[in-house]
């Protein structure tokens, strides 16, 4: 581990340095482990950058998360050495509604990330993202910022479901919980429990 960003005591971002070569499809999840115990994690970072970039939640009692927070920097994982998962993006499709709750925003700020970087301009992505927090966006200025410099290919709405707490003090952005107004509306979604696509009724814009 070469990085670690801690967001909120369940919440951290961690940087990750293979020592073999990892290639992957933005989108793709890696499998790491500690002692024996493995768990997939969605990958954030793109190809092109020279780490794994990882967004994890902490789960009270889980097999695996509470040892990963006691890793410092400089400190070993095992890495599967393939990734795995078809949840990737699919290019015949020019708009993409791209739902996500907290650590669920992985996969597609690595798809993100690869467009940028291939200066990709025949997309339009829609990102919707709920969190209880706003501390919990570990990705917001970097889609604000992209969504400012390139408006036609983004759009970044994070919403809060609990702007009435301490903890929410000061947003002045969207309310409410993500999937309520898109619930019957999203062609894939991103939580928990990994990515999946829902029925493809939606976006025809
Ligand atoms: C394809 C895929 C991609 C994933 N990507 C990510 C990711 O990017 N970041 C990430 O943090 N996790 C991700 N997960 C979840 C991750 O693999 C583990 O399940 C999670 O970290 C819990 O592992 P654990 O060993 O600590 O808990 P476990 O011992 O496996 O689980 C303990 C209990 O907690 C429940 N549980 C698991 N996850 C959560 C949760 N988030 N909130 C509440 N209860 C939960 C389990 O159902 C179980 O009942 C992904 C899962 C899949 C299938």
């Amino acid at each position: 581990m070469t990085e670690r960003r801690n967001l909120a005591p369940d919440l951290a971002v961690v940087r990750l340095q293979p020592e073999i070569p990892y290639a992957f499809t933005p989108g793709q999840y890696c499998t790491i482990g500690l002692d024996g115990v493995e768990r997939p994690y969605s990958i954030v970072s793109s190809p092109h950058e020279a780490f794994l970039e990882l967004f994890l939640e902490l789960v009270q009692h889980g097999e695996l998360t509470p040892k990963l927070w006691t890793l410092r920097v400089g400190d070993a994982v095992s890495l599967r050495p393939r990734p795995k998962g078809v949840f990737t993006l699919e290019e015949k499709f020019p708009v993409h509604l791209m739902v996500a709750t907290v650590t669920g925003i992985a996969p597609f700020v690595s798809m993100l990330r690869h467009v940028i970087h291939r200066g990709e301009r025949r997309f339009r992505f829609v990102v919707l993202q709920g969190a209880s927090y706003q501390d919990e966006f570990a990705y917001r200025e970097e889609l604000e910022d992209a969504s400012a410099r390139h408006p036609e290919l983004l759009v970044y709405i994070p919403t809060v479901s609990r702007p009435g707490e301490e903890r929410n003090r000061g947003w002045a952005g969207a309310t409410g919980r993500v999937s309520t107004p898109w619930s019957r509306s999203t062609s894939s979604a991103s939580g928990p429990q990994g990515p999946r696509r829902l029925t493809p009724a939606a976006i025809r814009a």
